[in-house]
């Protein structure tokens, strides 16, 4: 098709399911909303998540309301608790010390073995992945900047050659992720991510010895920024929590 013929079908297309969609919310823009609010703090870990309240709010059944709480807790950002329903998730603060712990023990070796094999290539990939990074705070995305910040971890592991390694390595940065994305500011992700930079220009000059040192001071520093707290009885009213969350 050519582009001429492309942008008459585009506007003599009719307008797609507008009324049906006029006011109830459909599951997928419901997930992207409360991830969002769950993202930028404005609900916090624990909250309860009514199913008959984010119906209402959402204008939608409680049907749809509980569908979209199973997709958040496919991602693990939402907890369903038998009899008592779901939750913001809530890692505790003794599993986001071991998941820390266990990731300062392992990192480490991992770094220096990259040091070792690391190719212009790679280093390239590096670089390429951290402009990602940037990209993602600086549009305030927090959920993107999670996932890409831990990633740069997975990234090196998998590069480094050892696919045990990686695999447990990936397995934790996940569990990591949702523990920042739930108790990390957003001056920590950005002072994270000049790290990462750091750490790339040590690999790429070999620096070895500063680049552990740097990747162990980076995972010490995150862990010690994390908001931690054990659960709290403080009541979150869901309505104006998600409101904000509504223009896009
Ligand atoms: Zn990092």
């Amino acid at each position: 098709m050519s582009q001429v013929s492309r942008q008459v079908a585009r506007r003599s297309a009719p307008p797609r399911r507008r009324t049906a969609r006029r006011r109830a919310a459909t599951t997928e823009a419901i997930v992207e909303r409360i991830a969002t609010a769950i993202a930028e703090h404005r609900l916090p870990p624990g909250t309860k998540l009514g199913e008959e309240a984010l119906g209402e709010i959402f204008g939608v059944s409680r049907t749809k309301a509980r569908q979209a709480l199973h997709r958040l807790a496919t991602d693990k950002l939402v907890t369903l608790l038998p009899h008592r329903g779901a939750f913001v998730a809530q890692p505790t603060v003794l599993e986001a010390r071991e998941v820390f712990e266990a990731r300062r023990v392992l990192e480490p070796a991992v770094v220096a073995r990259f040091v070792d094999v690391a190719t212009p290539d790679q280093i390239e990939t590096l670089l390429e992945h951290h402009a990602r990074e940037q990209a993602a705070i600086a549009t305030n995305d927090a959920r993107a900047a999670q996932r890409l910040l831990g990633w740069f971890h997975v990234l090196i592991a998998e590069m480094a050659g050892n696919r045990v390694l990686a695999d447990v390595l990936r397995e934790l940065v996940m569990r990591s992720s949702l523990i920042t994305l739930l108790y990390q500011t957003t001056a920590d992700s950005r002072r994270s991510s000049e790290e990462h930079r750091e750490l790339i220009a040590h690999i790429e000059k070999r620096e070895v010895e500063q680049a552990v040192e740097l990747a162990t001071r980076h995972l010490e520093r995150v862990e010690a920024g994390l908001a931690l707290r054990e659960p709290s009885s403080e009541v979150v009213d869901l309505k104006s929590a998600l409101a904000a969350a509504g223009a896009g």
